[in-house]
């Protein structure tokens, strides 16, 4: 009889109010619905009016502002390095996420959000996320660490005793976690991720060729032709920028290798903690790993050959979990579906001590 209630309640709750999940990249904000899919995947990026603090446009819109607006309109980033900059840019992003997707669904009662975020988040930058959402209207919020959630998204049995070995990375930081029985075993957060390559691009730039480029042009030549281990064949891209000396612009042509060598620093430094947590994981859980291999999820898993210098340095197969820029969100949104489930894998954010 109860059982019957519930599924009745479920069912009534599902067509009143929106089921939501939010993934707060240092890099990318993506929003996921239930029976939509992921509505929003904008950079998480909000433009701020310095002189009356209100929050004047977020997302894509507020990236395009970036430069183009006077000196009062800042832009800031709501997460560096995997902790809360701004706590209030934080709670304006997430309401603002909200409100877009109950605008997108019309649905009466708030909804029930699962929101994902750093390991390494503090409990009370938790609870201010936490807080935020359902300042916002939420019904239930529940929190997720974005490694469980992006195992999840990949669809790797973390509930299981096993042992699962997963790797995201991420613009701001790498999150190298081992997960088994629902839980995180152990965790680390490295501040070098994508953006670092970028800037590396940057600096080989200005060092190697005395030519000052912007960090949308550095990305797009880390996507183009990017790579952490030899490629097959040769590739190369025009770089355009402005040369230091002469004040004008100058275009030259580099190479794979170039861009290998101007990155190799950072990728040996997120290979170095791969390593290290894997001499660190238990044997019982190693053996399983050894098997089922290392995932690769986040943005910088794309880089060319990063999965091949893994497996070579760690010796056990690695692969790039499937599109490993959204499986924080989808798992996210796996959560959602089987709330029930999957409960165990949620961190606890009710009854905490307050803040000394
Ligand atoms: P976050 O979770 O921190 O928001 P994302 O998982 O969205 O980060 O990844 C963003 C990072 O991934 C950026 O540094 C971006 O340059 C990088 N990235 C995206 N696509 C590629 C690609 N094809 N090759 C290499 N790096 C990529
Ligand atoms: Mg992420």
């Amino acid at each position: 009889m109860r059982k019957h209630f519930r599924k009745y309640y479920e069912q009534a709750s599902r067509f009143l109010s929106n089921d939501i999940g939010i993934d707060l990249g240092t890099a990318n904000t993506l929003v996921y619905v239930r029976g939509k899919g992921i509505i929003i995947n904008e950079p998480s990026v909000v433009a701020v009016n310095q002189k009356t603090g209100q929050v004047v446009a977020v997302g894509a819109a507020a990236k395009k502002m970036l430069g183009r607006t006077p000196g009062h309109i800042i832009a800031v980033r709501p997460i560096v390095e995997g902790v809360i900059s701004d706590y209030e840019v934080t709670e304006e992003m997430i309401a603002y996420l909200v409100d877009r997707a109950q605008k997108e669904t019309r649905k009466i009662l708030g909804p029930r959000v699962v929101v994902g975020v750093p390991s390494m988040i503090t409990n009370v930058e938790t609870r201010a996320v936490r807080d935020a959402a359902m300042n916002s209207g939420a019904r239930e919020v529940h929190i997720v660490e974005e490694p469980m959630a992006a195992a999840i998204g990949a669809r790797l049995a973390v509930q299981e005793p096993g042992g699962n070995f997963i790797v995201d990375i991420g613009g701001g930081t790498t999150e190298v976690a081992v997960l088994s029985l629902g839980g995180i075993v152990y965790a680390k957060s490295l501040r070098i991720a994508g953006d670092k390559m970028t800037e590396d691009i940057i600096h080989f730039a200005q060092e190697e060729y005395k030519i000052f480029i912007g960090e949308r042009t550095a990305e797009s030549i880390k996507i183009a032709i990017g790579s952490a281990y030899p490629l097959k064949e040769r590739k190369e891209v025009p770089l355009r920028g402005r040369n230091l000396i002469t004040g004008l612009p100058e275009e030259i042509l580099v190479s794979d290798e170039d861009v290998r060598r101007a990155m190799e620093r950072s990728v040996r430094q997120i290979v170095n903690e791969i390593k290290a947590t894997v001499e660190e994981t238990p044997p019982e859980l190693l053996a399983d790993i050894m098997h089922r291999g290392i995932f690769l999820a986040g943005g910088g898993a794309l880089l060319r050959g990063l999965d091949t210098l893994i497996m070579k340095e760690t010796k056990i197969p690695t692969r790039i979990v499937e599109d490993p820029l959204t499986a924080v969100v989808r798992g996210a949104g796996l959560v959602l579906e089987n709330l029930d489930e999957l409960r165990d894998v949620l961190t606890e954010t009710e009854n905490l001590e307050p803040p000394h």
